[in-house]
């Protein structure tokens, strides 16, 4: 089967629409599970469509921070201010069946005996921590016990794999075979907010036959949203950032 992994929509409609068509070519002709890894909302001018896409597709997903943020499940004095008012706004426009959708997501998600999924880290998934680092994994690897754990939150795709001795690096490349002898932390990037210089929408497919992971892009129409943005007012430094992928 595959699993397809995206995360990090932040209300950004193009980039799921772009990411969903990518999705039903890769359900034809395989069993293919999809899974959120969470921010469906903030930042973004299309926070309630984008629910109500992942919901009606009966996508599972998990939580995150900024899901957390518009539940008032967390504190946000630690968001920027672009966050912060955008997390009043988009509660301002969702309606209690999408507040009950959020309300409902988990924090982790473990499909034995393949992998693990959560939005920040696989140790302290509620804690919103970063892993950035080789440092930050090498810790991480000792919280799940799959060969692999699919991770989002950063908006910048990568792969951590980790040798039998302990030993981690970075793979530079979007494909990665899984051996039984490595473990690995993949991070899937962003849907609709990717911060690693390319504008595109970024998700990732595991094949648990072929025992392969790719890192994957579609570009979308993100000028679509960045008029929408505008319209709403929204903050021009989030809009800027949609077309420098930062
Ligand atoms: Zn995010």
């Amino acid at each position: 089967m595959k699993y397809f992994i995206f995360s990090d929509i932040h209300g950004n409609f193009e980039a799921l629409e772009a990411v969903m068509k990518e999705l039903d070519n890769e359900m034809k002709d395989k069993e293919c599970k999809a899974v959120c890894l969470g921010d469906i909302v903030g930042y973004g001018p299309d926070p309630k469509a984008c629910i109500e896409e992942i919901r009606s597709r009966g996508i599972f997903s998990l939580a995150g921070n900024h899901d957390y943020a518009v539940m008032g499940k967390m504190d946000i004095s630690y968001f920027n201010a672009y966050a912060k008012d955008v997390v009043h706004w988009t509660k301002s426009v969702l309606d209690k069946e999408d507040l009950e959708f959020l309300d409902k997501l988990n924090t982790r998600l473990i499909e034995e005996p393949f992998t693990t999924f959560v939005h920040a880290t696989p140790c302290e998934p509620e804690q919103w921590n970063y892993l950035f680092t080789l440092y930050d994994a090498q810790s991480n690897f000792k919280c799940f016990n799959t060969r692999t754990c699919f991770i989002g939150h950063s908006h910048q795709p990568m792969f951590i794999i980790q040798k039998e001795t302990g030993d981690c690096w970075v793979h530079a490349h979007p494909i990665a075979w899984i051996r039984d002898d490595f473990r690995y932390i993949i991070n899937t990037g962003s849907v609709g907010q990717p911060r690693d210089g390319n504008p595109a929408a970024c998700f990732s497919i595991f094949d648990t036959d072929q025992l392969t992971v790719e890192i994957k892009r579609v570009e979308y129409d993100y000028k679509t949203t960045q008029s929408k943005m505008r319209k709403l007012k929204l903050p021009d430094y989030l809009i800027d950032r949609l077309e420098e992928g930062r």
